[in-house]
């Protein structure tokens, strides 16, 4: 009956977030600018999107875990599956995937439904960067200049995607599966700082793979993405001027993979033959867990500001792609 259930939800489901205000955009006299319902939002009179599901600022971490936890048990009976967040640089994304330690995000608490409900299953798990084009193991040590090279490499054997050299590490519970998750995390913070780079400029994918086995005979394997996708904002004018091309250069690859995805989820709404997975790393990466039997849930993170609508129905845009026809 579970995956009845699944089937029907489809290979790709789409969630809106809308942040609270910040106390300091309150004191700044910012004001809430988009019309939420359960499923749709309005950014301005007539504009609409339609979702799966919309959580409005007052929504919990709770809410919108309920509503994905089921995911869980999928990538336990053997299905790839990808979460992801989109949105601009603030908009609540990394909130809404790992959250605090009082308020946690989607994916600790996927873990702790994981290990819950996993029987005879192995779980290892492994995290990568995917700055400028360039993908990086951020379970090994790194270097004095805070990035550990050579860069990994993604090839496709017989339909899975393989990263070459990627460190893997096992996990007998959420807590060590969140152990892991956090030294990735601190490996970024170092090398983030050592090379002056934004962390809202690149891509972090954690991964949890899952093995099954019955009698000493492997049953099935699957992996859980969790991304927290670097931040849609367009390059500014005033940043185009800057004298900085290192920010220009990360602003562009970014934005270029985020065109890869968002061509990619359309193909896949769209039930296209061919998927354009090769266009970039990112969905090169994700490809085996993104389309075909995979399922995947994209969150659109978005800001509530008035100050912020143009960038907001912009990432929205995104959401209305990947709409089935
Ligand atoms: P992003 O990762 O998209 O750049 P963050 O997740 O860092 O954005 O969120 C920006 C700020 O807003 C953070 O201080 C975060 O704690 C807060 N925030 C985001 N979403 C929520 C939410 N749903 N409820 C409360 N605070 C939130
Ligand atoms: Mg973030």
């Amino acid at each position: 009956l579970h995956n009845i259930y699944q089937d029907l939800k489809g290979q790709l489901r789409v969630y809106c977030r809308v942040r609270p205000l910040s106390a300091k955009e309150r004191q700044g006299g910012e004001i809430e600018a988009l019309n939420i319902d359960r499923s749709t939002l309005e950014v301005k009179p007539g504009d609409v999107f339609e979702f799966g599901g919309v959580f409005g600022p007052s929504s919990s971490q709770e809410e919108v875990f309920q509503e994905s936890r089921d995911l869980a048990q999928s990538a336990l009976d053997g299905h790839n599956v990808t979460v992801f967040c989109y949105g601009i640089t603030g908009a609540g994304k990394t909130y809404t995937m790992y959250g605090t330690p009082q308020e946690k995000g989607l994916a600790p608490r996927m873990m702790q439904e994981l290990f819950e409900a996993a029987e005879g299953v192995r779980v290892s798990g492994s995290m990568m960067e995917l700055y400028n084009n360039c993908l990086v193991d951020l379970l090994r040590p790194i270097d004095w200049q805070g990035r550990q090279n050579p860069a990994l490499g993604l090839k496709l054997d017989k339909g899975k995607v393989q990263v070459e050299g990627l460190v893997k590490e096992a996990a007998e519970s959420a807590e060590e599966l969140q152990e892991i998750f956090q030294r990735g995390l601190e490996q970024r913070a170092v090398a983030a700082h050592a090379m002056n780079v934004q962390s809202s400029r690149s891509h972090v994918v954690f991964t949890v793979y899952i093995t099954r086995e019955t009698g000493g005979e492997i049953e099935s394997t699957s992996k859980l993405h969790f991304c927290d996708l670097g931040g849609c904002e367009r390059l500014k004018k005033i940043e185009v001027k800057s004298w900085d091309t290192d920010r220009q250069l990360e602003t562009i690859e970014i934005n270029k993979s985020l065109a890869a995805l968002g061509d990619v989820i359309e193909a896949i709404a769209r039930r296209k033959k061919y998927i354009p997975y090769r266009n970039h790393k990112l969905t090169q990466l994700l490809q085996d867990a993104l389309g075909g039997t995979a399922k995947a849930l994209m969150c659109v993170n978005c800001s509530p500001a008035q100050s912020s609508i143009r960038e907001t129905a912009n990432s929205l845009k995104l959401a209305n792609r990947a709409k089935r026809v």
